[in-house]
C-alpha cells in the first residue's frame, strides 16, 4: 500500500517546507518536490501541515489507585490520543508492593494487549526497591524498557528516600537507562497535608497550599545532585514552576546531563482554578499543582530557550461525578490527575505557535522529535524522514475547534479546557502507513498498536 501526500507542508524540528511525501508500506519512502504518484493513493494536502505523529511520553492509562482506577484505559486512551494527533505514548508500569519488575511489566502488557490502536511503550516506576528489585534494573533494557521513574513524593506509597534514589541512580547509570524523577519534597508535604486537614482546610485549594513551589524546586535540585554524583542522566518530569526550572538551567550550565518536561495544562491554569465554585476545583487537582501566572511565563521562556525539552501530558483522568468526589470533604482524598492526552497538540499549537510564542519546528521538536530522541525510538519515530515509520498527522492550522467533554473522545466526564476555542487541529492521522483517523471517523483496529522495544539511553 502506497500513499502520496501532495502539496502539503512537511514540518520537522528544522522547519517547514512545502514538499510531497510518499509512504510505502509502513515507512516513509520519499520526500521531495513533485513526486510521481505511480499508482499510489493520493492525499491532497494544500494548506495543511504534515506533522510527525505526536509522542506523549507521560501517561497513566488504566492506572490502579486504591479502590479505583484512572478513567481511560488503553482503548479509550488510544482513541482519544489518535484524534488528538498522538500516535505513540509511553505509560508508567508501576511496581506493586512485593512484585518483581518483570511481574509489573507483565501486568501493564496485559492492560494494553488486544486494545492498542497506537504504538506504546512502558517506563518502570519502582515502588518497592528491595535488593532483588535493584538487581533486576539491569534486565529492563532486554525487555525494551530503558527508563526508570522514582517519586520523591507520595510518602508511604510511592516515595523513595535519598539513599534509595541514589542506589537506583547508580543502577540506571550502568544499565544505559534514563532515570526519571517526580520532584517534590514528600516529607514536608506529608506534614503540611496532615496539618491542613486537622486545621479544617479541606477544599481543593488546600491541595495547592500544601504543595508549595519551594518544595518542587528543592527536590529538583536534590534529584539533580544525587543523579550527578551517581553518574546518571536525569529526566525531570512535569516541571511546573520557575524555581524548578532554575535548578534545571543551573545544572545544564554546569554541563550535567539533565533534561526536563512540562505539560500543556501548566501553561493555562493557576492555583486559583482550584477555587472554582461548587467543588469544580477538584477537576484541576494534579501533582505538582497549578502555580501562578508568573510561573506560566517562566515555562514559556523555558520552552523558548531550550531548558524544557518535552511537552507531555501526565494524562491521568478521573471522573468528576464518581471519582474526584471521593475528596469532597477532604482534598487529600481527591484522586490526583487531569485528562489531556487528546488536547496536547491543539492547545500547545494554539497558544504556542498561533500565539506567536514558539515556531512550528520547535512545536514538533517538543511534541515528537525530542521525546523520540530521549526515549530510544529515534529515528524510527519522531520525525518525518525517509525510512522512518509513517506516523503522520495531517493538521489544519486554520481549523477552529471548541474543546468540550461533549465532543472529546476521552472516557471522562469533563474536559480541562472546556469551552476553549483553539485554532489548529488534526484532520487525519496515520500510524505506520495505516490511516486511523479521518475527520470524525475512527478507523483504528484494536490490537494494531505495537509495543515499542526501546533502545538504551544514548541521546
Ligand atoms: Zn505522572
Amino acid at each position: 500500500m502506497r500513499t502520496l501526500f501532495r502539496g502539503g507542508t512537511v514540518v520537522t524540528a528544522e522547519g517547514a517546507r512545502q514538499e510531497d511525501l510518499l509512504v510505502d508500506g509502513e515507512r516513509i519512502a520519499a520526500i521531495g518536490q513533485r513526486l510521481p504518484d505511480d499508482g499510489a493513493a493520493v492525499v491532497d494536502a494544500p494548506g495543511l501541515l504534515l506533522l510527525p505523529g505526536g509522542i506523549d511520553v507521560h501517561t497513566h492509562l488504566d492506572m490502579p489507585l486504591g479502590d479505583t482506577a484512572s478513567a481511560d484505559d488503553f482503548t479509550s486512551g488510544h482513541l482519544a490520543a489518535a484524534f488528538g494527533g498522538t500516535t505513540s505514548h509511553l505509560d508508567f508500569a508501576i511496581q506493586p508492593k512485593g512484585a518483581s519488575l518483570r511481574e509489573a511489566l507483565d501486568l501493564w502488557h496485559a492492560r494494553a494487549a488486544g486494545r492498542a490502536t497506537i504504538d506504546y511503550g512502558f517506563h518502570m516506576t519502582i515502588a518497592d526497591p528491595t535488593p532483588a528489585v535493584l538487581d533486576e534494573i539491569a534486565l529492563l533494557p532486554d525487555w525494551g524498557v530503558t527508563t526508570v521513574k522514582v517519586l520523591m513524593a507520595y510518602k508511604g506509597r510511592l516515595q523513595v528516600d535519598d539513599a534509595t534514589l541514589f542506589a537506583i541512580a547508580r543502577r540506571t547509570a550502568s544499565a544505559g537507562i534514563l532515570l526519571m524523577a517526580h520532584c517534590e519534597n514528600g516529607d514536608a508535604i506529608d506534614i503540611l497535608v496532615r496539618e491542613a486537614v486537622a486545621a479544617g482546610c479541606r477544599s481543593p485549594r488546600c491541595h495547592a497550599l500544601t504543595r508549595p513551589a519551594e518544595l518542587e524546586g528543592e527536590a529538583t535540585g536534590r534529584a539533580i545532585a544525587l543523579a550527578a554524583v551517581a553518574g546518571a542522566p536525569l529526566y525531570v518530569v512535569h516541571v511546573t514552576c520557575d524555581l524548578a526550572l532554575q535548578q534545571v538551567r543551573a545544572a545544564r550550565a554546569r554541563g550535567l546531563r539533565v533534561w526536563a518536561e512540562t505539560c500543556p495544562q501548566y501553561f493555562f491554569f493557576t492555583a486559583d482554578d482550584l477555587d472554582r465554585p461548587g467543588f469544580e476545583g477538584a477537576k484541576f487537582v494534579c501533582s505538582p499543582p497549578f502555580r501562578t501566572a508568573r510561573d506560566q511565563e517562566a515555562l514559556w521562556e523555558g520552552v523558548r530557550d531550550g531548558s524544557l525539552d518535552v511537552v507531555a501530558t501526565d494524562h491521568c483522568s478521573f471522573n468528576f461525578a464518581t471519582q474526584k468526589t471521593l475528596g469532597r470533604d477532604d482534598f487529600s482524598k481527591i484522586p490526583s490527575g487531569v485528562p489531556a492526552i487528546e488536547d496536547r497538540l491543539m492547545v500547545l499549537h494554539h497558544a504556542g505557535v498561533d500565539g506567536g510564542r514558539i515556531s512550528l519546528g520547535r512545536f514538533v521538536e517538543l511534541t515528537a522529535t525530542n521525546p523520540a530522541r530521549l526515549f530510544g525510538i529515534y529515528p524510527r519515530k519522531g520525525s518525518l524522514t525517509v525510512g522512518a515509520d509513517a506516523d503522520i498527522v495531517l493538521f489544519d492550522p486554520q481549523a477552529e475547534r471548541t474543546l468540550s467533554a461533549r465532543t472529546h473522545h476521552m472516557r471522562v466526564d469533563y474536559n480541562l479546557f472546556e469551552g476553549m476555542t483553539v485554532r489548529g487541529a488534526p484532520v487525519a492521522v496515520w500510524v505506520r502507513g495505516r490511516q486511523i483517523v479521518d475527520g470524525d471517523r475512527f478507523l483504528g483496529q484494536s490490537g494494531s498498536g505495537r509495543f515499542l522495544h526501546r533502545a538504551r539511553f544514548a541521546p
